[in-house]
């Protein structure tokens, strides 16, 4: 994702602006897997101009060794209990366990029924079924976060009907309308606005997505994935998708409104040929093309670079208005905010296509660094942002001359993730704790995330970085993994060279935990006598109080 605030291609979202919700601290090491997985998710979205009534059906099946028979032997061990949970006890102990990273966790007793929570924020509940079956409500507890459901089956189709009013969300996530079209931003918690759900990048799963509107008020309709198939019945349109690829829940988009399409077609370095399209607001279309323009640079350039090729039919980019971030990289339907999208070439500035062929790159590289490798939870927002500041920054700079590149992205002697990480918000790259995972939008994660993987490249050079990252991907496609896991395939086959025995690698990866910006001092004495010109480097902090004085420096 994509902050439209900065200048830079990437930046925080709201961080550090909102109020502490009153939920619990959020602590990486608490971090457990699902319960449930979903392998398969459909969603049937019926549109009119007033509401939306949004039908998913979740193939749902529990986890082997899933933390429910942890926390079983855990409290069953410890205090040889057996009894049975009230609505209420059940309510608190997911209070107290579910806030974030747990997402599914069910206590669960010996003897006593199992429970399964699901997301889910302002949905009005119309209609609950399992494996067909009508559930009655002494099956379900619904909560202001989401729905639990006791004593559910290894394995079980669920269905539920919702109804949502896009025009009445103010919340900009979730769906919301954007003039008269809607559309979705989902990341990082949006998707719960949509449907009961597994809210979490953990859980990733294959999409289907059919989508019924009347024609006359959306013409357009676009979900993830391919386009399966299209029809007008007497002025109903139904449209089709199918998204492949396993992705977790934040990656969906559905946008619904009338548009005006620009299309390019490009063939792939395998010879695949893919239709790239622009949809934009009637009467713009022309300032669309030098962002078509930069997403087939874009291409080119990761196919080049890092062998990355494009996986769907059908890459799309759709410009709005009415957009709370400045592009977002919804698995091959991106949404950008008009500002990072069209270019008007009687006005435009040399910064401004500078800006727009970034932030399309950017949100292309995603494909790979985010998308088909995704991370395991928002502690490691990094991960995927940090990476593609670093691809994006890579890919201007191999574009443009680097001078430039300089005069385009210089602005003082201290960039934006330095200020702040000068300031009173420091924070480390890879957080330990957090109050809501909206906060970790910071130019710390992105930019100084950036400069840590800049760092790795420096110290492995260019060939051996291309194939660190070559061998990510590949090892880790469809999975949600972790900064650990980029940083030991990144330094694998470089800390197995017996040349260089002394690299340590933990020392290294202090960079991640350790907040603050090391002040470096050189002074030079030079003896007359001898000739001799003598160098002494003394490092320091920046005097931040909350630094940790035994890290790094
Ligand atoms: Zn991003």
């Amino acid at each position: 994702m994509t902050d439209s605030n900065q200048n830079s291609s990437c930046s925080q979202k709201n961080s550090l602006k909102e109020e502490i919700p009153s939920q619990k601290l959020l602590e990486r090491h608490l971090y457990e897997k699902p319960s449930f997985r979903i392998p398969k998710t459909s969603l049937f979205f019926k549109i009119t101009t007033e509401k939306v009534l949004v039908t998913a059906t979740l193939e749902l099946c529990q986890e082997e060794n899933s933390p429910i028979n942890s926390l079983a032997d855990s409290f069953t061990n410890s205090n040889s209990i057996t009894c049975s949970l009230t609505p209420s006890l059940t309510d608190s102990l997911m209070n107290s366990v579910s806030a974030e990273s747990p997402g599914s966790l069910s206590p669960s007793f010996t003897g006593v029924p199992k429970s399964l929570f699901l997301h889910g924020k302002n949905l009005s509940l119309l209609e609950i079924s399992i494996n067909e079956k009508p559930l009655s409500p002494q099956n379900y507890t619904l909560t202001e976060e989401g729905l639990l459901l006791h004593n559910p089956q290894s394995s079980f189709t669920l269905c539920t009907t919702v109804e949502l009013h896009p025009k009445e969300n103010t919340h900009l996530e979730g769906l919301y309308s954007s003039g008269r079209a809607f559309l979705t931003q989902c990341e990082p918690q949006g998707f719960r606005r949509i449907t009961f759900y597994l809210d979490r990048p953990d859980v990733m799963s294959s999409f289907f997505v059919e989508i019924q509107a009347p024609e006359k008020d959306f013409p357009v309709l676009l979900s993830n994935g391919n386009c399966l198939e299209s029809e007008n019945k007497e002025g109903l349109l139904t449209v089709k998708w199918e998204d492949p690829f396993l992705k977790p829940c934040y990656l969906f988009a559905l946008v619904a409104g009338s548009f005006e399409c620009l299309k390019k077609s490009y063939v792939t370095q395998s010879q695949r040929s893919v239709q790239l399209e622009a949809y934009v607001r009637p009467g713009q279309l022309l300032k669309a093309s030098f962002a078509l323009d930069s997403l087939e640079k874009a291409m080119r350039w990761d196919e080049t670079r890092f062998g990355l090729e494009y996986d769907l039919h059908t890459y799309m980019i759709v410009a709005t208005d009415d957009f709370n971030s400045g592009a977002m990289e919804n698995k091959g339907l991106n949404v950008f905010n008009s500002l990072l999208v069209l270019a008007n070439p009687q006005t435009a500035t040399d910064e401004n296509y500078f800006h727009i062929e970034s932030v399309v790159a950017h949100e292309y590289f995603h494909n790979w660094s985010g998308n088909r490798v995704t991370l395991r939870d928002w502690f490691n927002l990094s991960l995927k942002e940090g990476l593609t500041v670093f691809r994006d920054q890579e890919f201007s700079m191999d574009t443009f001359s680097l001078l430039l590149y300089g005069s385009l992205t210089y602005k003082d002697s201290n960039p934006p993730s330095s200020l702040e990480d000068q300031g009173p918000n420091a924070h480390p790259v890879y957080p330990e704790s957090g109050y809501s995972v909206d906060n970790f939008f910071t130019t710390t994660i992105y930019e100084k995330g950036a400069e840590i993987i800049r760092m790795v490249q420096t110290i492995l050079g260019r060939p051996l970085f291309n194939e660190g990252l070559k061998m990510y991907f590949q090892k880790f496609d469809g999975q949600a993994v972790t900064i650990e896991d980029l940083i030991h395939t990144l330094f694998d086959s470089y800390v197995q060279n017996p040349q260089h025995h002394v690299f340590n690698l933990e020392q290294f990866k202090l960079w991640y935990s350790q907040y603050g910006t090391p002040q470096v001092t050189i002074e030079t004495h030079y003896d007359k006598d001898k000739k001799l010109l003598k160098f002494v480097f003394t490092k320091s902090t920046n005097r931040n109080p909350r630094i940790n004085q035994n890290s790094l420096w």
